[in-house]
């Protein structure tokens, strides 16, 4: 798996302060994507252990306390980042356990896969959809079109 960017202190994505991730690799090509760069799975740079390391560090700092982690992109969910994900999100549940995970994917939830959905088991929210221009709409929260949801999966 490869990751865009990094931010170990997020206000933005997600409520609270928070450590988000965007990770490379999205099928959907939604049309006014605000994020095209991260589209090829080979983009960015590879995420690494240190990296991985870093992140949990990061979540369990006491000094800059974070609510939880934002895993976004690109499409944490596409098939080829899935089994990255699961193994991240199974270990911050398990190492930083009062931390909320939120995923943002362009699938909608009725569409996943079987190794798809086992994410879910692990994360706190979910935000699914493409982006769909016509139905943009900026006073939403956390979202940027009326199709997509917000599910609480906990
Ligand atoms: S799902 Fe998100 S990243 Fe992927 S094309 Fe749509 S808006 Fe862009």
């Amino acid at each position: 798996m490869h990751v865009h960017r990094y931010y170990d202190v997020d206000v933005v994505n997600g409520p609270g302060t928070r450590c988000t991730l965007f990770v490379a690799g999205c099928e959907h090509q939604c049309r006014g994507c605000y994020n095209q760069s991260t589209w090829r799975l080979d983009s960015g740079v590879p995420f690494s252990l240190e990296m991985e390391e870093r992140l949990l560090a990061d979540l369990m700092d006491t000094r800059i306390p974070r609510q939880g982690l934002s895993l976004s992109g690109g499409d944490p969910l596409h098939p080829h980042n899935v089994p990255h994900i699961r193994r991240l999100v199974k270990r911050v549940r398990k190492e930083c356990a009062e931390k909320d995970i939120w995923l943002w994917t362009g699938y909608q939830i009725d569409e996943l896969n079987a190794s798809q959905r086992e994410v879910l088991d692990f994360i706190d929210v979910l935000i699914d959809g493409r982006f769909i221009e016509a139905e943009k709409d900026a006073t939403l929260q956390w979202r940027g079109s009326r199709n997509q949801q917000l599910w609480y999966l906990r």
